[in-house]
């Protein structure tokens, strides 16, 4: 049951392809034995040990690492460069060039769109309804348009907490999206913020959702953006073994990113990211509080991630206000759907410090 919903959706090709079988995978890697079958160079340089060879694709005990940490078994992860990866991945697998179709829900994150016109897929975009000063999905034309056969859409994806609009979406409509669609397309469901958010985490659902695949990644909780480490999550652990045999490059992870992984979800280093979270959480409630008493500012949506969608006048000038004065924020004032928007990150509180300050100087200038 499981197997066939997933597995319907996978282009043609894919389950019949056979995938590459690196020097690495025939041979596993035990210390004692002496490897000449991967073309390595058998001469380390200084304080590079280890770099002349090939790093396993999904170590083990780094997937056991991952299982652990998303509460998921480690058949049922596929670990990617970024969520980003993890993206492409998926688009490649479920869209058919020139024939099929994402959907999105504008405005969200960039590349759902960018990965789905590489294809070259369409996209369909059911945008976000915008009431009472919050952004929701629009669940019954999501469902309305991917269950329309004429539309071919492989992928809905979700993005919750969503970019850039910061807010999550409920768990309890994301289900009844899975459900009224399963037959008809995959959900993707993009938890890059979830360590910040209210609402949590749906991975426990990925059993009980037989179209559910969702994606995380290390790069904004776990302060690991530099290292690209992210992850497929699904119910379905022969579609992993499919991702991880046919789709991946042979050795898609660099060790040094395998290393710092394994290290940043050890106890230790897992409860200082931890703690960086709640400051983080403190410091945008701060800055929400602090940010409304400006007469510029006229909305600040709600926000369950680590960033703040900002309605402001002349929401351009300011960000080019804030450049000149070496502080970059986002400037989404061209956005359908977020006009007069600025997006600022969290950062320290000092730097948080300093926006307040340059907000405050912006406020007394004279107008133009
Ligand atoms: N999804 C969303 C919603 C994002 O905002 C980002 C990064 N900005 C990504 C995915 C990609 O994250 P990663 O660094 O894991 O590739």
């Amino acid at each position: 049951m499981m197997r066939k919903q997933i597995f319907k959706h996978i282009r043609a090709h894919y389950k019949t392809i056979k995938g590459y079988s690196s020097a690495g995978m025939e041979s596993g890697k035990d210390e004692s034995k002496i490897y000449l079958n991967a073309n390595e160079n058998p001469y380390e340089l200084p304080n590079l040990e280890g770099l002349n060879r090939y790093p396993e694709p999904q170590p083990p005990a780094l997937l056991e690492a991952y299982a652990q940490n998303y509460g998921v078994d480690y058949t049922q992860i596929c670990m990617t460069r970024g969520a980003d990866e993890a993206l492409v991945i998926l688009t490649k697998v479920f869209c058919e060039p020139h024939k099929d179709q994402v959907l999105i829900s504008s405005p969200t994150f960039g590349m759902y769109g960018v990965d789905a016109m590489a294809m070259p897929a369409g996209v369909v975009d059911v945008p976000l309804i915008k009431k009472d000063g919050r952004f929701n999905i629009d669940k019954e034309n999501i469902i309305k348009q991917a269950s329309n056969i004429d539309n071919h859409i492989k992928i809905v994806f979700i993005c919750s907490p969503n970019n850039p609009t910061g807010d999550s979406f409920l768990h309890e409509d994301i289900i009844d999206i899975c459900e009224a669609l399963e037959g008809h397309c995959i959900v993707a469901l993009d938890e890059t913020y979830a360590e910040f958010s209210k609402a949590g985490s749906m991975v426990a659902d990925l059993d009980s959702t037989p179209n559910l695949i969702i994606l995380r990644t290390l790069s904004k909780s776990y302060a690991l953006a530099g290292m690209r480490m992210g992850c497929i999550l699904c119910g379905d652990e022969d579609f992993i073994t499919l991702v991880r045999n046919k789709v991946m490059d042979a050795y898609p992870l660099p060790r040094l990113s395998i290393e710092t992984a394994f290290h940043v979800l050890s106890p230790e280093i897992k409860a200082i990211a931890q703690d960086n979270i709640k400051k983080i959480l403190a410091e945008r409630e701060r800055m929400k509080i602090e940010l409304e008493k400006s007469d510029k500012v006229n909305h600040i949506y709600p926000s369950d991630a680590n960033f703040l969608l900002i309605e402001m006048d002349k929401a351009k000038e300011f960000c080019d206000y804030l450049a000149d004065n070496n502080v970059i924020i986002r400037d989404f004032s061209s956005q359908k759907g977020t006009e007069n928007c600025v997006r600022l990150s969290i950062g320290t509180i000092e730097e948080n410090n300093q926006v307040l300050e340059l907000l405050n100087k912006y406020n007394n200038l004279p107008t133009k």
